[in-house]
């Protein structure tokens, strides 16, 4: 990690990496066997099938803002989608579109700063014309993570996340 003296404080940062997920916690919960046999993934899309039903993953970022900076700590979460959400976004992911398209999605990933649960927290799925991985909007809740994503969280406490699974 590079260190930085801070452009809005003046103390020397280490910089925040990404505290990412390699899979929806819905493909991690499976034994190597269900995971070889039932699940097809990458590391932008995860297909679960199931006996009575598929389930769709794609891969996302939630930016929470840093109190009186220019940063952001950035979660590499999940999200379930519809079918046509993930056939549309992988078209568009295959073809390099730049287009910004709004999707709705549901959290996928139990983000271990949170006592109580993040799994199935309702987000806006919004596409990226660079390129990069869609950016998430949460819906109004009173889960301490959307209030995070409105308010912002001190640099010491993304520290401090960043920390703990290091
Ligand atoms: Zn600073």
């Amino acid at each position: 990690m590079n260190n930085f003296i801070c452009q809005n404080c003046g103390v020397e940062h280490t910089e925040l990496p990404s505290l990412a997920f390699n899979a929806p916690f819905h493909y991690d919960i499976l034994n190597s066997v269900d995971k070889e046999k039932f699940t097809d993934k990458d590391d932008d899309f995860c297909v679960i099938h199931h006996e009575d039903q598929i389930d769709y993953f794609i891969r996302t970022v939630l930016q929470v803002p840093i109190l009186n900076h220019d940063e952001t700590l950035d979660y590499g979460v999940w999200v379930s989608v519809s079918k046509e959400t993930m056939d549309e976004y992988r078209l568009m992911f295959a073809n390099k579109e730049a287009e910004e398209k709004n999707y709705f999605g549901m959290l996928s990933n139990e983000i271990e700063d949170y006592e109580s649960s993040t799994i199935g927290l309702y987000m806006q799925v919004v596409t990226q014309l660079d390129g990069c991985r869609p950016l998430l909007i949460p819906y109004e809740s009173e889960h301490q993570l959307v209030q995070d994503w409105l308010n912002g969280i001190h640099r010491d406490e993304a520290m401090l996340r960043v920390n703990s699974v290091l």
